[in-house]
């Protein structure tokens, strides 16, 4: 399998690079030269696949020989070992023809555990049979980092820099991240939004100098193999649900659109998918766009779900590539005028065909805390913030109820129990290998928007880099 870049510039990677890499050089993303693809047949001989070996003949063609089957089955066992139900993403019924999928039962509560305890263990194979570090850095919105963290802590070939936003995460997520004792993790707390964050994570990526120096690796959803641990759950709950001979359709709370990019790549391997669903908190430049093809980013609003508190979707540009038929220049080109006048020029016609597939639907703190209430009185589900956030926008714009929902459960809803309380009054435990949480000790320092404070704070503690030793 190759990789090729969405702007067209940066050299065709196979996926160990990818893998490794992270943002193409020319500041593009990396998506498959071709999509694979699997007949009516190929899907229905995965029925009934235990949620491991699917994942495996999922991945197969994406990783290649990097791994050999065994090696990728073995990988993706011990993966999912840790995570706390057996079926590993669990289908719930909410009502006559609409599930929920939780994809929370791993380490750190929310999805993020599915790609990242792929990804922690994928960058110690490649690694170790090169014999070489990296630095990783990221930026998170809360749910990322802690789960970067857990994949990767006391990994010899790797160190992890996390931002996030100071103040601006649950102090669950907050605790998640901060309380890992681990000689390779460093937590920074950015003064600034989680767009600031991931600004200063693509400055990184655009200073080839400094990149080469630390050898600097990427785990935000930008990484390829992320979405390709994602596309999984999709086909795992579409074939559950009598795919390829019934399409299926999902909704999925939204914010750097990786998730919902995955079930996209789901589609693009041959599942029958009626409709995908983005749901949006105040944040809603995608439903903006999705409604009246208005993509322009506004100031980031702090909010109840604030996984998704983003305005700029890095991995829109990974479908926008696609609505531009894969032109890398053109894509290159919408990306520069975004970032330059804060609006997105794209074509009636290649919106529209956007639409066709992908509705959205908005969401304020209110509605969402009503969702909440109203899903517990409805079914007897206790659901956080942006997990309601997908449900209502389900419920709001699906086009077709004979064809069944499922709504992407992102959160378990112990990770942000204060809006799950004001919510419904009901506090939401935490699962009891994470219950003295708030006893254990926080390590992470704080940190100015800057780009040249943030490189010095990594030349100062990473091991890939010999900088250090190296002359001035
Ligand atoms: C990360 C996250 C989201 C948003 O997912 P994207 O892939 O960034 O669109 C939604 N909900 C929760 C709980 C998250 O952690």
């Amino acid at each position: 399998m190759r990789y090729i870049s969405t702007r067209g510039e940066a050299p065709e990677l196979g996926f160990e690079e990818v893998l490794l890499t992270g943002l193409a050089r020319d500041g593009g993303l990396y998506v498959p030269a071709d999509w694979p693809q699997l007949a009516p047949d190929a899907w229905r001989a995965l029925r009934g696949l235990s949620y491991v070996e699917l994942a495996a003949r999922v991945m197969a063609p994406f990783v290649d020989d990097a791994l050999g089957e065994d090696e990728l089955l073995n990988l993706l066992a011990d993966a999912y070992a840790g995570f706390d139900h057996d079926a590993v993403a669990p289908l719930k019924q909410l009502d006559a023809n609409a599930w929920l999928m939780e994809l929370f039962h791993g380490p750190t509560l929310a999805f993020k555990d599915f790609a990242l305890q792929v990804l922690g263990r994928l960058f110690d194979h490649v690694l170790r049979k090169r014999g070489e570090r990296i630095t990783i850095v990221g930026a998170t919105s809360g749910d990322t980092g802690s789960a970067a963290i857990e994949a990767c802590r006391d990994r010899d070939a790797v160190d992890i820099f996390i931002l996030h936003p100071k103040g601006r995460t649950s102090e669950v997520q907050r605790r998640q991240m901060t309380t890992v004792d681990a000689p390779n993790v460093h937590n920074i707390a950015v003064e600034g939004s989680f767009d600031d964050c991931q600004d200063l994570v693509k400055g990184l990526f655009n200073d080839p100098v400094f990149r080469d120096e630390v050898n600097l690796s990427a785990v935000n959803s930008i990484n390829w193999a992320r979405i390709m641990a994602q596309i999984v759950y999709y086909a795992h709950a579409g074939l559950a649900l009598g795919a390829p001979d019934r399409a299926v359709s999902f909704s999925v709370p939204t914010g750097n659109f990786g998730n919902v990019f995955a079930a996209y790549g789901a589609r693009q391997m041959g599942l029958p998918i009626e409709q995908l669903i983005v749901g949006s908190n105040e944040n809603d430049i995608l439903t903006r766009f999705l409604d009246a093809g208005d993509m322009s980013a506004q100031e980031v609003t702090p909010t109840i779900s604030p996984s998704m508190d983003i305005q700029v979707s890095s991995n829109f540009e990974r479908l926008l590539f696609d609505l531009l038929d894969r032109d890398g220049e053109a894509t290159a080109h919408a990306m520069r005028s975004f970032r330059a006048s804060g609006a997105l020029p794209l074509e009636e016609a290649r919106w529209r065909r956007a639409t066709e597939l992908f509705a959205g639907a908005r969401f304020s703190d209110q509605e969402t805390a009503a969702g909440i209430a109203g899903v517990l009185e409805a079914t007897g589900e206790l659901i956080d913030p942006h997990t309601a956030i997908g449900v209502l926008a389900g419920w709001t714009a699906r086009r077709d109820p004979s064809v069944p929902l499922v709504s992407v459960a992102t959160a378990h809803p112990a990770k942000f129990p204060d809006a799950v309380e004001a919510a419904t009054g009901i506090r939401p435990a935490l699962p009891a290998r994470l219950s003295d949480l708030y006893e254990r000790t926080e390590r992470y320092e704080e940190m100015r928007n800057n780009l040249g404070d943030l490189q010095e704070r990594i030349r100062a503690s990473n091991r890939a880099s010999n900088w250090k030793g190296a002359p001035a």
